[in-house]
């Protein structure tokens, strides 16, 4: 079969590979859809500490089962299924908590499992034992479901910032999980959601497509002042900084009302993820800071169901349609910012 393997930064190779088999408990699935995440092209520009090559990259995936292995009951060859990327331990203290999303021993397709840029994707016993493949409910295409897991990540993200009726939420960063961040906020009942980029293309194209109630381009605008001015001065409820931006992160603190929160979804760049924070801004305003890791098994489940009852519309998400041949194209796209959402299809 064909895959999209990673060799090394700037390394990635289309190229033949032997085709998985299904062992004791696993699933093959035949990939329908692979989107690109931001990370696939973080991956590609400068590798990651858990990913050990050579390694087929992709991690939001959507396709058929074509093998079930033994002992992998509830499936069947032809089932259309919905794949998670994080994979929890399932047994740990966090885990029994509840709190898949840091578990300790997290692991992820595309890291240290191959992943979706391939024809064919063996889906680990792992995977299954957390309840991790979900099945795509009917009308439901493949590329709307392998955008359910970027959505689950939105969704843990506004769990903890816990958005909610009324609300003025800011979203910092315009591409494919800023935008879902403004729908999944609009679907949480927020009154008023703001929508902040530096770049004015990415802005307008966005804003085009989620409508957000202000749309405001940092590159010409203060943004701090724009959101206090947009709030009598009062900040917003939740500011979500979906860009891996410190400075963005610095601003969101400034943009926060009173028992505000920010959220710091994007992770900052490993070299540099200090950032400058007014402790007294925190302590006087009572301004809580959260963060997102992944999301859980249910969260991809609760994604599914968002999309699959038109809360979250995502179609009109997916800018650019690729066959596997032509990922790297696609990856490329994403690091240089262009396209909204990409898909790889078979
Ligand atoms: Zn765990």
């Amino acid at each position: 079969m064909r895959v999209v393997r990673f060799y090394a930064p700037r390394n990635l190779r289309v190229e033949d590979a032997p085709e998985p088999a299904a062992g004791p408990g696993e699933l093959v699935v035949r990939v329908r859809n692979c989107s690109v995440c931001g990370t696939d092209a973080k991956i590609w520009r400068s590798g990651h500490p858990n990913l050990s090559p050579p390694r087929v990259l992709g991690h939001e995936v959507a396709g058929e089962v074509v093998e079930v292995g033994e002992g992998a009951r509830g499936w069947s060859v032809g089932d259309r299924v919905q794949v998670i990327a994080a994979i929890p331990d399932g047994t740990c203290q966090e885990c029994r908590r509840g709190w898949e999303t840091v578990c300790p021993n997290q692991e992820r397709i595309g890291y240290q499992h191959d992943g979706g840029f391939a024809e064919l994707m063996r889906v680990p016993a792992k995977v299954l034992a957390v309840d991790g493949v979900n099945r795509v409910p009917a009308g439901l295409s493949f590329a709307e479901a392998s955008l359910a897991e970027p959505l689950s990540c939105v969704i843990n993200g506004q769990e903890h910032a816990r958005v909610g009726a009324g609300q003025t939420v800011v979203v910092v960063g315009a591409g494919p999980i800023g935008c879902l961040h403004v729908r999944l906020a609009r679907a949480r009942g927020a009154a008023r959601v703001f929508l902040v980029e530096l770049r004015r293309r990415r802005l307008e194209l966005a804003a085009r497509l989620v409508a957000p109630d202000e749309a405001v381009a940092a590159d010409a605008t203060d943004a701090v002042a724009a959101v206090l001015g947009l709030t009598g001065g009062r900040g917003a409820d939740v500011v979500i900084v979906a860009a891996a931006s410190g400075k963005a992160q610095e601003d969101a603190l400034r943009m926060a009302a009173r028992r505000g929160t920010v959220s710091f979804f994007g992770g900052l760049p490993k070299d540099r993820p200090t950032i400058a924070c007014d402790s007294n801004v925190v302590h006087y305003r009572e301004v809580g800071i959260v963060g997102a890791n992944g999301s859980s098994p249910d969260h991809n489940k609760q994604a599914l169901e968002l999309i699959a009852t038109g809360a979250v519309p995502v179609a009109d998400l997916i800018t650019s349609r690729l066959p596997l041949e032509r990922a790297v194209e696609g990856i490329h796209a994403v690091a240089r910012g262009e396209a909204m959402k990409v898909t790889v299809e078979a």
